[in-house]
């Protein structure tokens, strides 16, 4: 289905009625200006890429600035145009989010696995702003969407980078509206036949059995709800497909096996009231002893929070109900981006990884003035620059590193032989500063026997300069056990 940009503006309209929206407007016309005349592999028009991108965002409440540069993320990579005019039309901050899709954009995953972790890192350094990295997976969760579009040798390889990069990332930030709906699309690609058979059975039950199942429940709990006046949502939560694969998998299941498969949501105002939905809940049904969780009162380590209760169902049907507030209900769909939508420190942000909470602060800090750029850098890899050798391999660098710390981190004789260096295919001088994402070949010769005397003073890693002054020195006995005759 085809995506308007009035939908995109109702979506944001919705969590805020009187919001100026006219900055989406004008982004999509730039957009759709830019990219007039061309077409994504299907044949749809290419702003359609855009629009998916930037209503992605808006579903999980992303600021109106990051659904701009949504709308724009790919204008300077496809189009005429440039950062610039970007920067030109609409300001800084957008053309800095822009500016950080393209260059993630250009981060290669090349299917070595033991440097998935390095990458992750790469990824998160490079995007240098959450905000980048949310665009970055509304972006490719469309491209993951459209990927029947493309060969079958893509299909897997994007399927595998994202499964294996953007996945893991986006469980670590908490966004599992993204983080489900990306690993399901993966699913599909990397283990089609698996995919098939569960989606067949989960389709089937799901569709003539929970579904309706469902809908009787609510019809039966809400005259309770609304005797004690309690605002409330009901909402069917359904196990993701790759979840249950993996749960099969983990514990030699059949798919009749997992029990699971679906719990009833019930979203309400505050958190006296979910705690008077569990008494409600109990007084209809009969709770499965022991399976009452109070995760309001002791968080999930991830921060989530809900109350969870089993009970012996409508029709004797164990069934799994959980509560919470529409606050957690965001925070457990968007993680990270909703933290920073309901823009506070709740108890629960002290749980989560120090570099998580090192992004939050940093993008709270960013929300108060126009500090933007230099704090939008993220801590914890923050002085650091990730670079491939020709094989793919990843290696960690410290900023201002050059080709011969690369050479020795590579490798003790690849740095005591090297005598010159391909940046990006190109020779360049040894004191050249490495940048993030660069491929970095070293050229070497037999003939080289000890490191270059201004060596010292191009190395930044304490790991070269070790090697190098080792190296300089047996260099020296060598050259005098020459002069003396020794071998
Ligand atoms: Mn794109």
């Amino acid at each position: 289905m085809p995506v308007t940009i009035q939908q995109i503006i109702s979506q944001v309209k919705k969590d805020d009625p009187k919001i100026n929206t006219d900055i989406i407007r004008l982004a999509y016309d730039f957009a759709r200006e830019a990219h007039n005349g061309q077409t994504r592999r299907r044949g749809e028009p290419y702003i359609q890429h855009c629009l998916q991108t930037a209503l992605t965002l808006a579903e999980i409440k992303a600021e109106i600035d990051v659904i701009v540069a949504g709308l724009l993320h790919d204008i300077p990579e496809d189009t005429n145009l440039t950062l610039k005019d970007i920067e030109k039309n609409f300001g800084k901050k957008v053309a800095f989010l822009v500016e950080g899709i393209t260059k993630v954009g250009k981060i290669k995953y090349r299917g070595v696995e033991r440097y998935v972790e390095s990458l992750k890192k790469m990824f998160i350094a490079t995007a240098a702003d959450i905000r980048v990295i949310l665009i970055k997976f509304a972006d490719r969760l469309h491209n993951l969407e459209t990927l029947e579009a493309l060969p079958p040798k893509k299909q897997l390889r994007i399927a595998q980078e994202s499964m294996e990069i953007y996945v893991p990332i986006a469980g670590l930030l908490g966004i599992w509206y993204l983080k489900h709906k990306m690993e399901n699309l993966c699913f599909k690609y990397l283990f089609p036949e698996e995919y098939k058979k569960l989606e067949f059975k989960y389709e089937f039950e799901k569709k003539l059995e929970n579904e309706k199942f469902v809908e009787r429940t609510t019809n039966f709990l809400t005259p309770k709800l609304k005797e004690e006046n309690i605002e409330f949502e009901i909402k069917g939560r359904f196990k993701s497909l790759y979840s249950i694969f993996l749960k099969m998998q983990r514990k030699d299941r059949k798919f009749s096996e997992i029990y699971d498969v679906f719990a009833l949501r019930v979203i309400t105002e505050n958190i006296a009231d979910c705690y008077k939905i569990i008494g409600i809940i109990h007084s209809l049904w009969k709770p499965k002893s022991h399976r009452f969780k109070d995760y309001i009162a002791v968080p999930k380590p991830n921060g989530y929070r809900a109350l969870h209760t089993t009970v012996f169902g409508p029709n004797g049907k164990i069934t799994e109900f959980q509560v919470l507030t529409r606050k957690m209900y965001d925070e457990s769909l968007f993680g990270i981006a909703a933290h920073w939508y309901y823009k506070d420190k709740s108890a629960q942000l002290k749980r989560q990884p120090r570099w998580i909470k090192d992004i939050l602060d940093i993008m709270q800090q960013s929300q108060k003035g126009d500090e933007f750029v230099s704090a939008a850098k993220l801590g914890v890899f923050k002085n650091r620059i990730f670079v491939f050798t020709p094989k793919g391999d990843v290696f960690d660098l410290p900023e201002g590193a050059t080709p011969i710390d690369f050479a020795y981190a590579v490798h003790t004789e690849i740095g005591n032989k090297c005598t010159g260096v391909l940046i990006n295919d190109i020779m360049s001088p040894l004191n050249t500063e490495l940048k993030s994402g660069d491929l970095v070949e070293v050229i070497t010769s037999k003939a080289r026997i000890k490191p270059g005397k201004d060596w010292l003073k191009l190395a930044k890693t304490q790991r070269a300069r070790a090697k190098i002054k080792q190296a300089l020195k047996e260099g020296q006995q060598g050259a005098l056990r020459r002069l003396i005759g020794w071998k």
